[in-house]
């Protein structure tokens, strides 16, 4: 299904939700480490639906309001907003075409992650928070070190990603999946946990890690949509916390903008 130009316009009950959840989103991954200055972006979509919402660039991810959000498709061509869209939006489009499953994608350059990539050893199940992708070993896309910013490119790194929900990008970043923004974005914090436990052993050999069965026991629980909603709970909590702003300031137009 091909959403027109002039429906996408319209925008269907539903899509106001979707922004909100992924401004608040996309200000969670930088309040837990993840933005690099105004590199990195995440997207969202209805399930079913040919385009999808994602922040614009020169803007990082706790500096996106609903307001600035653009409406791309699944060429990566923007349908709907103003602004000037991340050359990298190939990683959005690709895996959103390949993936059915998939409503969010989030892309960033978690140091942690982009670290272990290149020590080319297998992700260890060293904390709860890498059972969630181990076994097997996380997949990594090393075909470039390069931006994905080609169709060509989008599709040759979806193809790595294939049917998981987390991607090492070699010495680039990261690309989580979701069948909601929350949950692409909490495999994104779960990995940059995952591999920030192991770097922390540095050349210390690796002699007791939890095994299959506790790993797939606990993966089970960590994925689990009751542990998923205390997780971001918690998180949507800290973060009007730490910025002292609620939900329904996410919709203001562009208040106590930094
Ligand atoms: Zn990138």
């Amino acid at each position: 299904m091909r959403t027109s130009r002039s429906k996408a316009r319209t925008e269907p009950r539903g899509q106001a939700e979707l922004k909100k959840r992924l401004v608040e989103a996309s200000w969670i991954l930088a309040m837990e480490g993840h933005g690099d200055l105004v590199w990195g972006h995440a997207s969202v979509r209805a399930p079913g639906s040919d385009t999808f919402w994602i922040k614009p660039t020169g803007m990082g991810l706790d500096e996106v309001r609903v307001e600035d959000l653009l409406l791309c498709d699944l060429d990566g061509e923007v349908v709907q907003g103003t602004g000037p869209r991340h050359i990298e939006v190939y990683i959005h489009s690709e895996v959103m075409r390949a993936r059915p499953d998939v409503c969010a994608v989030v892309h960033t350059h978690a140091i942690h992650p982009t670290v272990f990539a290149s020590l080319g050893v297998p992700l260890q199940p060293v904390t709860h928070e890498a059972t969630v992708f181990v076994p097997p070993d996380i997949s990594r896309f090393d075909e470039t070190t390069d931006l994905i910013n080609t169709p060509e490119r989008g599709r040759t790194m979806a193809h790595a990603l294939g049917n998981r929900d987390a991607l090492l990008l070699v010495s680039h970043g990261i690309v989580t999946s979701g069948t909601t923004i929350e949950r692409a974005a909490i495999n994104a914090l779960l990995l940059d946990r995952a591999t920030r436990a192991q770097l922390l052993l540095g050349n210390a050999p690796i002699k007791v890690v939890s095994n299959e069965a506790d790993g797939l026991a606990k993966r089970k629980l960590l994925l689990s949509d009751a542990h998923q909603a205390l997780r971001w709970g918690y998180l949507k909590r800290d973060l009007a916390r730490k910025r002292g702003e609620t939900e329904g300031s996410l919709k203001g137009p562009g208040r106590g903008r930094r």
